[in-house]
Formats: structure tokens, C-alpha cells, sequence
């Protein structure tokens, strides 16, 4: 069975998709990570962000395996390495919305993404799931809060891994990835018709969490 769970940055999706895995004994399946992974790559390689040809055949070579450890850690490797971190970086997360804006880098992180679904039981966040990587997922999320949340969500997050950041360069990041996000040609950031909203602003994670597992019994699929 196949949870799609879409929405901008600082929704609460990959938090949320977590523990909804975790609840359903399901694999998640972060695809922002994927996305992350090559642009830490394409700047590691030096490649102009316009380096169009480049770029698409940097996605074209490289390996990118997602693995989900015992402790819950979501691992991210690039060609064998461990870029868990790294994909984490302001650089990275500066550049990925430009990098998973072009068709030819969307064609191959679909397909990776749709061979890790053939698994079987599995939760995956992103922005384009149920629409264009599932279409017919059993079970379509859509996950919104207030801007200013999703900022201060955000910052908190960074924050606690130690990022200097402040409230300004996070909103600034947010809706420069926003707008790229939710207006570029190829699989735009948008809810899927059969999708279900979820406005997460005011409500605890454990709510929001509850809330998905609930629609999820409804339709008797557990
Ligand atoms: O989910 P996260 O914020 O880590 O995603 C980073 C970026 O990757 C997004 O801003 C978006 O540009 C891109 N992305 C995408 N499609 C997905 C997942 C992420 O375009 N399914």
C-alpha cells in the first residue's frame, strides 16, 4: 500500500511521515532527500546551477540510495557515501529547488522513486507524490500551515542541529522554494484532486498524526 503525503517545507510532512511509518510498520521514504542529494553533488562538482546538461547528467550517473536503520535514521547515500548531513546544509537547501525544477533530474528521481515503492508498504513524502509519482496511491495527504509557522518551524529545526540561521534568511528560503516549487512546469507543487487537507498551523504533531492514521483506518486498509 502507498501513503502520499505532499505539501510545502515546514508542513510537518517528513516528521508526520515518520511516525506514520512507524505506527503502520511501513518504509519511509523521504523524496526531498533524493533531490538534496544531487545538489550536494552538483556544488560538490563545482557546476554552474544553469549547467543545465551537467546537471541532468550528474542525475543520470549517480547513485542514490536511501536506507531506512534500525535506530530510525533515515541514511542518504550518494554513490556509497553517507550525505545525511550534508544534504542538510543552506547551501543545499539554497540550490535543490532549482536542481528538481528540470524535467530531465524529475524523470530520474521518479523512477527511483517508484522502484522503492514496488517494496510495498510504503509512506513518502514530497511535493509531487500524489499527483504525478502515485497517482493511484491508496491514501493522499495534503499537509499546509500559516507561512509564519512553517518559518518558525523551520528555524527550530535548523536551529537544533546547529545552523546559524535567522527568521529572515528561513522565510526568505521558504518562499523562494515555494514559489519555484508551486509554479514550475514539470510536476508543480499542488494538491491532488483526491488528496486530503490537513492544515497543521495549530495542532500538536501527535494530533496531525492521528488525524492521518484515522483516514487511513477509515478506508480499512490496516
Ligand atoms: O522536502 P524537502 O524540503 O527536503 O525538499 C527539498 C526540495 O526538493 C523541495 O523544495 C523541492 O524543490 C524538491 N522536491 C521536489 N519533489 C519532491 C520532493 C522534493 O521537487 N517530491
Amino acid at each position: 500500500m502507498i501513503i502520499a503525503i505532499d505539501g510545502p517545507a515546514g508542513a510537518g510532512k517528513s516528521t508526520i511521515a515518520k511516525m506514520v511509518a512507524k505506527c503502520l510498520d511501513f518504509l519511509y521514504i523521504d523524496t526531498g532527500a533524493m533531490y538534496r542529494a544531487l545538489t550536494v553533488k552538483v556544488l560538490a562538482q563545482g557546476l554552474k546551477i544553469n549547467d543545465r546538461h551537467g546537471i541532468i547528467d550528474l542525475a543520470q550517473t549517480s547513485t542514490i540510495n536511501l536506507v531506512n536503520t534500525p535506530e530510525e535514521i533515515m541514511r542518504v547515500l550518494l554513490d556509497g557515501r553517507d550525505v545525511s548531513i550534508e544534504i542538510r546544509q543552506p547551501q543545499v537547501t539554497k540550490y535543490v529547488s532549482d536542481i528538481a525544477r528540470i524535467k530531465e533530474v524529475r524523470e530520474v528521481m521518479v523512477e527511483l522513486q517508484r522502484q522503492l515503492g514496488k517494496k510495498g508498504n510504503v509512506v513518502l513524502d514530497g511535493r509531487d507524490i500524489g499527483t504525478v509519482v502515485f497517482p493511484d496511491a491508496k491514501k493522499k495527504f495534503y499537509l499546509d500551515a500559516d507561512f509564519k509557522e512553517r518559518v518558525n518551524r523551520r528555524l527550530k529545526e535548523l536551529q537544533l542541529i546547529g545552523t546559524p540561521v535567522t527568521f529572515e534568511d528561513v522565510a526568505a528560503d521558504l518562499k523562494n522554494r515555494d514559489t519555484i516549487d508551486s509554479t514550475r512546469e514539470v510536476a508543480p507543487l499542488k494538491k491532488a484532486d483526491d488528496a486530503i487537507s490537513i492544515d497543521t498551523t495549530s495542532m500538536s504533531i501527535e494530533a496531525v498524526v492521528e488525524k492521518v492514521l484515522l483516514h487511513i483506518q477509515d478506508g480499512t486498509l490496516l
